[in-house]
């Protein structure tokens, strides 16, 4: 029996032990996509206590905890944080197999120093060590400390971007801490609140002007070094309209009229079409997230709003309309580097293929199939990303892992990730699928958990 979760934790091979250890550990983080608070960066925040870390906005933790039957008084309600930990500790204990039991120890033991497991009774010895470690540890020893080299936060087009202009004047820190464009808002005409969401853009009276305002606030992020963009969906709108109809359809929005399900498609199709042409021109990359239902539960949406841990996989259809977008792009040779997330890991093998009708001498990878997504980031989802993506696409190219997080401990996320990594390729030299080739291993394993972000993201 191998011993739990030691330094060779997921690597069965001599092969992958070796290039795990001298290829992959070393390397620094470039954490494209998180969604970590740049306030909380520049102020350096401390925290009290491991459930403020841990459960304080983590909704994976939070719907595990309601599967295993706790009441939410004991996640987001007004039990003590003590109690909170101890329903965690109890929750994890038995959490076999759910990738939050690995991230947890890797956690416990890169940052805290803990070899033992979490469960009920060894929930007080962990309260005490944590807490006791918190005291020497702030958000910023947590990213330097995790080897990140880089970070891309999350971030909406009329935010101010205060901190970030703050945290790069800040010599003592060293790490870049860079925003990231997402205009989910702006796209969102057939919100209630849309009228007022706009005000914050500025006044305005017609599509074209939003599409300059927004064109504005996208130079002015690219200023403070934003590299990339980010759009959040059910699933990729394509209706193609005349700029007439988008105007038509935006200033009846304004008159106080919502949109027609055709309109709603029509005038997001209008906006990302603009948008994606101005990410070519500027050499922004253009991330897009799909297959994914929110919200399901209205009673817990009410009580917690969104990111509460109610959300699911989606089976609306992408495929034909996600091709279509890029390929109204690629017509005008306006495509500009693109990285697909679907939530629904039915969808792995098409979108890779989808991707390689894309892909030009422009940039390795031009088109990317983002690494496994939310409910697909574990062990298995990973796997299967890795290997569609090697089948039918480029793997050597791939721009690797990212947290995706709100949390300063998500690091760990990318030694989980470079451990699958390193046991699925050592599982093919070993087995002579690729020869022990030195320099073209390292070269692949280098590649995907640092050095093909930096050179894709031009940092
Ligand atoms: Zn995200």
């Amino acid at each position: 029996m191998k011993a739990f979760m030691d330094k060779n934790f997921l690597l069965s091979t001599e092969t992958a032990k070796h290039l795990y250890r001298d290829y992959a550990a070393p390397q620094q983080i470039i954490d494209f996509h998180c969604h970590l608070n740049p306030q909380e960066i520049w102020e350096d925040r401390r925290f009290e206590n491991i459930t403020q870390v841990w459960l304080g906005g983590d909704h994976y933790k939070w719907r595990l905890m309601r599967s295993a039957g706790v009441d939410e008084r004991f996640i987001t309600g007004d039990a003590d944080d003590r109690e909170k930990f101890q329903k965690w500790a109890e929750t994890l204990g038995l959490a076999i197999g759910n990738p939050l039991y690995h991230w947890s120890h890797l956690e416990l033991r890169s940052y805290f120093g803990y070899q033992g497991a979490l469960n009920a009774d060894t929930a007080e010895e962990v309260w005490q060590l944590c807490n006791e470690k918190l005291k020497t540890l702030s958000a910023r020893k947590l990213i330097v400390n995790s080897g990140v080299k880089a970070l891309c936060t999350t971030d909406d087009p009329a935010d101010s971007l205060e901190w970030h202009k703050k945290i790069a004047e800040d010599q003592s820190f060293g790490v870049k801490v860079l925003p990231s464009f997402r205009p989910d808002k702006a796209l969102g005409i057939e919100k209630a609140d849309y009228p007022a969401y706009l005000k914050r853009l500025g006044e305005i009276a017609s599509f074209s002007q939003l599409v300059e305002v927004l064109k504005e606030r996208l130079a002015f992020f690219v200023s403070l070094g934003c590299r990339v963009s980010d759009h959040g969906m059910e699933s990729v709108p394509y209706a193609p309209a005349e700029p007439a109809e988008a105007e038509a359809i935006f200033r009846k929005r304004l008159a106080g009229e919502l949109p027609t399900a055709l309109e709603e498609k029509q005038f997001k199709t209008a906006l990302l079409l603009a948008l994606g042409r101005e990410y070519h021109r500027l050499g922004v990359v253009m991330q897009l997230h799909f297959g994914v239902i929110r919200d399901n539960s209205h009673r817990v949406f009410r009580a917690l709003g969104p990111d509460a841990g109610i959300d699911s996989i989606g089976d609306a259809p992408s495929i034909r309309e996600l091709a279509a977008f890029l390929g109204a792009l690629d017509d005008t040779d306006e495509l500009p580097k693109t990285i697909l997330y679907s939530l629904n890991p039915n969808d792995n093998a098409a979108l890779v293929t989808v991707m390689g009708a894309f892909q030009t001498g422009e940039a390795v990878g031009k088109v990317q199939h983002g690494s496994a997504w939310w409910f697909n980031d574990h062990r298995q989802g990973m796997i299967d990303q890795l290997t569609t993506l090697a089948a039918d696409g480029y793997l050597a190219g791939f721009i690797g892992m990212l947290t995706d997080s709100r949390s300063f401990l998500s690091y760990a996320r990318h030694e989980y990730f470079r451990r699958i990594l390193c046991e699925l390729l050592g599982s093919w030299v070993e087995n002579g699928e690729y020869p022990n080739d030195e320099n073209a291993l390292r070269c692949i394993i280098e590649g995907i958990c640092v050095k093909n972000a930096e050179r894709y993201f031009d940092l």
